[in-house]
């Protein structure tokens, strides 16, 4: 419902409609790996459901991950990249938007 002011590439370290949304989303994603955990937590030990496990594994990871990205809002350095400190394109941020690296940094990494 928000007007936007111009089609100019955003620059997400200092727009804040752009950052409420890029929280929003964040919080949206935050609630939905939360009840997807909380679905598979009666099974999700490695001797119970190994699948339901390894995915709760990486859904936690995705939920850390969630957490920075929103501190990193707070502190007023989301869309910097951790590594090199340059932009993160917002066409990443909007495919991850927990994404704390840019692209060549992340394709360069040993994750
Ligand atoms: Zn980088």
């Amino acid at each position: 419902m928000t007007t936007l002011p111009t089609p100019a590439p955003i620059d997400v370290t200092d727009d804040d409609d752009e950052l409420t949304g890029f929280r929003r989303q964040l919080e949206e994603q935050l609630r939905e790996r939360e009840a997807f955990i909380a679905d598979l937590d009666p099974r999700a030990a490695p001797h119970i459901d190994l699948v339901a496990w390894s995915s709760t594994q990486s859904a936690l990871q995705v939920v850390a991950q969630i957490n920075a990205a929103l501190l990193r809002i707070d502190a007023g350095t989301f869309g910097t990249c951790s590594r090199c400190a340059g932009p993160i394109a917002p066409a990443r941020l909007e495919i991850i938007p927990y994404a704390d690296t840019c692209v060549p940094c992340h394709t360069d990494g040993t994750s």
